[in-house]
């Protein structure tokens, strides 16, 4: 028999006040999920929103680096302080808590999804007004499990034109059914290539279907973001603070509107 899984759904820290959580979920890894994660919070960064970002994805923590974070968490009787990125957003991940960044985690689920929970009750948040969830990948056990212990106001699935996407948008759907959690929308990343002369949109995947699918479950395209080497660049140099494109405003736009 099922139990409510809103009934495992954990208090945050008592010094934590936060209005919005929103999870970023992918049908797997390597889609860029942790880089719509940063270009979310960056956006309502700058929109003058007091911005966190809760890095639940414990295997494969990419959130520090793209940030550019040399700091280590630290921490008091009270709980867990978060780290501030240069522009001002709290980030807790796993690697700014490790001495060694490097070694691999291979923890088991339960462990992985304790160490989320902790990341949500023994962190002092303070005052936040979006705190991005960079969500492991998948729609399995762990994601799942961290799904019923933070409450998620809102879900953002991200996609590339290379997946099937009629299936982990469906995926997703379940997952959202579920928690009774509200999908925001559809991001598609990698979804072209702009000509660097003419500026052309080159669809190097062949068209996508995300229009389509988002229709048929009624669901909105937050953005499409195109494959771009700056990008990736900003990213690894940990400068992803610094990102414009022609693309982000009307992104945060819709993101702001829905939630
Ligand atoms: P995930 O978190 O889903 O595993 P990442 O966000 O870490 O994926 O992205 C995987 C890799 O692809 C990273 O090195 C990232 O910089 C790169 N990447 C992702 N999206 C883009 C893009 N639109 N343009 C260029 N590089 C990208
Ligand atoms: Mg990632």
């Amino acid at each position: 028999r099922q139990s409510n899984p809103a009934d495992f759904l954990e208090k945050p820290h008592e010094m934590s006040n936060i209005k919005k959580v929103i999870g970023v979920v992918s049908g797997k890894g390597g889609v860029g999920k942790s880089l719509v994660t940063s270009l979310m919070s960056v956006l309502m960064n700058r929109r003058g929103h007091r911005t966190a970002i809760l890095d639940a994805d414990i295997t494969g923590p990419s959130i520090p680096t793209i940030f550019g974070l040399r700091e280590k968490a630290t921490g008091s009787d009270l709980g867990l302080y978060p780290v501030r990125s240069q522009m001002g957003i709290s980030v807790m991940s796993l690697n700014l808590l490790l001495e060694n960044e490097s070694d691999p985690v291979v923890w088991r689920g339960p462990v992985i999804a304790g160490t989320v929970k902790q990341f949500w009750t023994d962190v002092i948040w303070s005052d936040v007004d979006y705190m991005f969830v960079d969500m492991p990948p998948g729609t399995g056990d762990v994601p799942l499990t961290v799904f019923q212990s933070i409450p998620l106001d809102g879900i953002i699935v991200v996609t590339s034109p290379q997946e099937l996407v009629s299936m982990i948008v469906s995926k997703a759907v379940n997952m959202a059914r579920l928690m009774n959690v509200p999908i925001l929308g559809i991001v598609e990343n990698m979804s072209y290539v702009e000509c660097p002369d003419c500026k052309k949109q080159i669809k190097v995947f062949g068209e996508s279907h995300i229009e389509q699918t988002a229709a048929e479950y009624g669901l909105s395209v937050l953005g499409k973001i195109p494959m771009d080497p700056a990008l990736a660049k900003v990213c690894d140099a940990g400068a992803v603070e610094l990102f414009e494109g022609d693309w982000l405003d009307s992104a945060a736009d819709k993101l702001e509107e829905l939630a």
